[in-house]
């Protein structure tokens, strides 16, 4: 049977590649982004609580209220900015739902959407769903800084979205005020959206402020902002997030969350509203816990052949390897790996054209035995 794909460029993500071949393998795996060690036994319990108490049914539509109206404190807190949680809130699965769901209540068929390569995966195949063109504009090494100059000169009348990852993954770039100021200008001069996935928010390190496209009235005015439960609680499989938008935004997105989701997880619903209202600081110390783990990362491979990046937040480490190999990343990543026993992920598949460049990224969101296991063998090469 012949079928048309409306993703034919598209295969298995690079993520579940490597994690496969990292377990055919049985290398560590500092590929995929996730933590090896468990979330807090408080929030396990929580979940496990609620679960036992019967709040196993649907959630609401938007998520359960008490979780909402945690979400607004959270930003009122951390950014001073008042949302309504009713309106102005909507718990997903997950970060990656929202993503999709934002970008098809605001892209129709001929819309451009700038996105900035290296790319998180997700974005240009929704983008392709719903009928929208992709348009890349490369960052790259050492910094991976925005040129705000660069994306002016892209938008055309057929520009109606722009989507900004800080912290970035893979890159570890983080915004500065002057970036977001950038965007929120050309956001309101050409009247785009902006969707802006904040999933590593928490995670900034050497003291920088933490922004957001929740601290720019203008832009969060006409902005999907997007994060994780998963990355702030250390539980990606429970695949929760949110998506904060203003009202007329938001009743667009519930429109097709309803019908991609209708509602997320109901128990750990209860369980992450409990977290925030009672340990709030778990979020507020996560840049300091990560902040050490990128330090004892990089003392670990002081003596190695790898020249690691620049990393101001996130959970992921660069590390140009042209000193180790002249293998290009996607065959040095399969090498490590099965050489090796340690995984790692490619950059150059989050490029439509990538640069000429040996660069990998490595997860340091692991125990220090798993990063002291990986950085024996990585020093060695
Ligand atoms: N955006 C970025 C930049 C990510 O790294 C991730 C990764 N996990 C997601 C979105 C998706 O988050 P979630 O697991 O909550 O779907
Ligand atoms: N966000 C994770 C990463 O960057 C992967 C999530 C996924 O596998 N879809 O590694």
């Amino acid at each position: 049977m012949s079928f048309t794909s409306k993703l034919p460029a598209v295969g298995t993500t690079i993520f579940s590649q490597m994690s496969q071949l990292a377990a055919q393998q049985q290398a560590i795996n500092l590929s995929q982004g996730f933590p090896d060690f468990a979330a807090s036994d408080v929030l396990i319990s929580k979940l496990a609580h609620y679960a036992s108490q019967g709040f196993n049914q649907y959630a609401p539509m938007p998520g359960i209220l008490p979780l909402r109206e945690q979400i607004a404190a959270l930003l009122q807190h951390c950014y001073g900015r008042s949302v309504c949680p009713q309106q102005e809130v909507t718990v997903t699965s997950g970060a990656t739902e929202a993503l999709l769901v934002a970008i098809s209540a605001v892209v129709n068929a001929g819309d451009e959407v700038i996105i900035f390569d290296p790319a998180y995966d997700s974005y240009a195949p929704a983008i392709a769903l719903n009928g929208g063109k992709a348009v890349h504009i490369a960052l790259t090494a050492p910094d991976y800084r925005v040129d705000w100059q660069q994306v002016a000169q892209a938008i055309t009348a057929r520009t109606k979205l722009i989507i900004v990852n800080s912290p970035h993954n893979p890159s570890g770039m983080v915004f500065s005020q002057q970036d977001w100021q950038a965007l929120q200008s050309l956001v309101v001069k050409y009247h785009l959206y902006c969707i802006s996935d904040e999933v590593y928010e928490h995670m900034v390190f050497d003291g920088a402020a933490k922004l957001s496209a929740n601290r720019f009235a203008e832009l969060a005015q006409r902005s999907f902002i997007v994060s994780s439960f998963g990355k702030t609680f250390h539980v990606t499989g429970w695949k929760l997030g949110y998506c904060v938008a203003p009202a007329a935004l938001s009743d667009e997105f519930r429109k097709i969350h309803q019908y991609v989701t209708f509602s997320s997880f109901t128990p750990a619903q209860y369980a992450l509203a409990d977290m925030l209202a009672q340990h709030s600081e778990q979020v507020h110390r996560l840049a300091a816990f990560y902040q050490q783990k990128r330090d004892s990362f990089s003392t670990l491979l002081a003596n190695s052949r790898f020249r690691l990046l620049p990393c101001q937040g996130t959970y992921f480490q660069l590390a140009d390897y042209s000193a180790i190999s002249d293998l290009d990343d996607v065959a040095f990543c399969r090498w490590l790996t099965i050489e090796h026993k340690v995984a790692a992920i490619p950059l150059s598949v989050f490029y439509q054209t990538a640069p000429d460049s040996r660069i990998i990224r490595f997860c340091f969101a692991k125990q220090p035995a798993t990063l002291n296991a990986a950085a024996e063998v990585l020093c060695q090469l």
